[in-house]
């Protein structure tokens, strides 16, 4: 598996949902018996955008230009792991306040993403940042997630489609995702616009 920097790498910022996302594909590696998905035997659904999501793909290759990911903006830190090879399947639901933030850390991020922090309370803020960080990397992930059964069924396999053009708008889509009016493709946002 890749190390925590890396994800910081690629998420822009070292985080507690970033941190929460490496203790989460550790534990389904473990669950489901499997390492990083070249391909797309290993699917998922996450239940939310956060910055959880991001590492999901680092860690896990499971990523939203493979098709093995679907983000879904339902604000629920659930996600929900699919091994298409063996057929074993598991959903992680965080344990809400497991490693609960230092109530400064709370009041100071209110300040903080309200752009109005001073360099200072900043400087504080990535301090206590880090430490709630390094407490999430210390805490066994059977008591940062619950662990349940999935109950959405496992997705197709990303579909191959012929590209074609939209004889609206002139530009390229795909033969299985647009429509046909008259005999002539149209694209998605074409039609939205008819
Ligand atoms: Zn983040
Ligand atoms: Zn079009």
């Amino acid at each position: 598996m890749k190390s925590f920097a890396d994800a910081v790498a690629f998420h822009g910022h070292s985080c507690g949902g970033l941190a929460m996302g490496y203790k989460l594909a550790e534990y389904v590696t473990e669950l489901l018996g499997l390492s990083f998905s070249e391909d797309e035997e290993l699917v998922c659904i996450a239940e939310t955008d956060s910055c959880t999501v991001d590492a999901i793909q680092v860690f896990l290759g499971c990523t939203a230009g493979k098709g093995n990911l679907f983000v879904n903006k339902w604000g629920k830190t659930a996600f929900s792991f699919y091994n298409r090879k063996t057929g074993k399947s598991v959903r992680l639901v965080a344990i809400p306040d497991a490693v609960p933030r230092p109530a400064e850390m709370t009041e100071l991020r209110k300040v903080v993403f309200s752009g109005k922090a001073t360099e200072a309370e900043h400087a504080r803020y990535d301090e206590l940042s880090d430490i709630h960080v390094e407490e999430i990397l210390a805490t066994p992930a059977e008591k940062l997630f619950e662990v349940k059964e999935t109950t959405e069924l496992v997705p197709m396999k990303a579909r191959m489609y012929d590209n074609v053009i939209c004889s609206v708008c002139g530009e390229q889509t795909a033969d299985g995702l647009c429509g046909v009016i008259d005999g002539k493709y149209v694209c998605i946002p074409c039609m939205r616009r008819l």
